[in-house]
C-alpha cells in the first residue's frame, strides 16, 4: 500500500488521466470521480471521466457530470488510469476491466475491507466513510484548494455513502470534512432535497409493489423483498429507483439482516445485503461471489429466484446465529 503522498506525486506526474468508478455508479463513485477529475483538470491535465453505466438521474445536478462519458471513448488518450471505489476488477465493468492489462500507471483509491490487490499504486482505507473522504484528503495533500464545484461532488459522495451520517462509518473526521465543505459553500439542504425528496411518482408505485413482497423469517431477524423485471415494468419506474429499497427490509424492529433480490436481467439477480449490528454482510455476500462493507454489501447470482432466496436466507440465518461466517 502507498501513502497519500505517493499517490499525490504519481498524480502530479500524470499528463493524461482516465478516471473511472464502478458499474451502476452510486453517489460516492460519481462524486469522487468528478471531484478528482475537476481537480486534475484545474491542474491543466487532460482528463477523461467515464464508466460503463449511465449515472442515475438524481445526480444530474453534480458539477462536471456533462463531461462524464458512458462507455470507453474510442479516442481516449491517457498515461494514468485511476480507479475509485472499486474493490474487485470485475466491478469496473465491461470495456474498462480489460484496461488493467495495459502499460499505463494504475492508481487504486478505495475504502472496502479486503479490497483485492490490483494496480501499481494503491491507497485503501476501510476506515474512510466514503472514497470522497480520501479524495478530500488527497486534494489537501497536493496542496490545492477545494473549490465549490469539487466541494459539492465530495459532499454528495460522503452523504450518500454514510446514509446521511447514519451509519457507523461516520466519524468525527467525516463531520469535520463536511463542515469544511459547507464553509466552502456547499448548499447541503438543497442537495439533500435533490437526492432524497425529488422522486418520481413511479418510485412510490415501485415501493408499494416491493413492500407487498416483504417477508420476515420466523425468528424475526431476517427480512427480504423482491423486485422482478415485471415489477419494474408495471410500476413505470427505472432500475435506479430501487436504490435504498433494501433499507425498508432492514428497518423493521428486531431485524438484523435486510435483503433485496432484484432481477437485473432475465434470470440474473442482484442481491443487496444490509445489517444493523453483529452480522458481517461483507462475508455473507462473499459466499455468493460478492462483497462490500460489514453493514452493506451486494452480489449478483444467476438462477431461479425461489431457489436463490432459499439458499441466501439459509446462509443469513446461519450468520445471525453466529455460525457460518
Ligand atoms: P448496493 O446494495 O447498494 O448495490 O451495494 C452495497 C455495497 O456492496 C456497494 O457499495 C459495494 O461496496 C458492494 N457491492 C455491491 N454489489 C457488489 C458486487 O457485485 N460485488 C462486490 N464485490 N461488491 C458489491
Ligand atoms: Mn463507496
Amino acid at each position: 500500500m502507498n501513502s497519500l503522498a505517493d499517490i499525490a506525486a504519481a498524480l502530479k506526474r500524470a499528463e493524461g488521466a482516465l478516471i473511472c468508478g464502478h458499474v451502476m455508479p452510486d453517489g460516492d463513485s460519481l462524486g469522487s470521480v468528478l471531484a478528482l477529475g475537476l481537480t486534475l483538470e484545474s491542474m491543466g491535465k487532460k482528463v477523461t471521466m467515464a464508466g460503463p453505466d449511465p449515472p442515475p438521474e438524481i445526480y444530474d445536478f453534480l458539477p462536471g457530470l456533462d463531461k462524464y462519458r458512458v462507455g470507453l471513448p474510442p479516442d481516449v488518450e491517457f498515461d494514468t488510469l485511476i480507479i475509485l471505489d472499486c474493490s474487485v476488477p470485475e466491478r469496473l465493468g465491461r470495456g474498462f476491466q480489460e484496461l488493467l492489462s495495459g502499460e499505463m500507471e494504475i492508481i487504486i483509491l478505495d475504502h472496502h475491507t479486503g479490497s483485492s490487490c490490483f494496480g501499481k499504486y494503491r491507497y485503501i482505507d476501510p476506515a474512510a466513510a466514503a472514497v470522497g473522504e480520501i479524495i478530500y484528503d488527497l486534494i489537501i495533500e497536493m496542496g490545492l484548494e477545494i473549490n465549490r464545484d469539487v466541494a459539492v461532488c465530495l459532499y454528495t459522495a460522503i452523504i450518500t455513502d454514510t446514509g446521511s451520517f447514519q451509519y457507523d462509518s461516520t466519524t468525527p473526521g467525516t463531520l469535520r470534512r463536511v463542515a469544511n465543505l459547507m464553509e466552502i459553500g456547499v448548499p447541503a439542504a438543497q442537495i439533500n432535497v435533490r437526492i432524497y425528496e425529488e422522486k418520481p411518482k413511479a418510485f412510490f408505485q415501485l415501493l408499494c409493489m416491493a413492500l407487498s413482497t416483504l417477508t420476515t423469517s420466523s425468528c424475526g431477524k431476517i427480512s427480504w423483498m423482491t423486485v422482478t423485471r415485471e415489477t419494474i415494468k408495471n410500476s413505470g419506474a427505472m432500475d435506479e429507483h430501487t436504490e435504498g429499497l433494501v433499507n425498508y427490509a432492514k428497518s423493521i424492529r428486531g431485524v438484523e439482516v435486510g435483503m433485496l433480490f432484484r432481477e437485473i436481467k432475465e434470470g440474473s439477480y442482484k442481491i443487496s445485503f444490509r445489517s444493523k449490528d453483529v452480522v458481517d454482510v461483507n462475508k455473507l455476500a462473499a459466499l455468493f461471489g460478492g462483497g462490500g462493507h460489514p453493514h452493506a454489501s451486494g452480489s449478483t447470482v444467476q438462477g431461479d429466484l425461489n431457489e436463490i432466496i432459499e439458499r441466501v436466507v439459509s446462509a443469513a440465518l446461519l450468520a445471525v446465529r453466529g455460525i457460518g461466517q
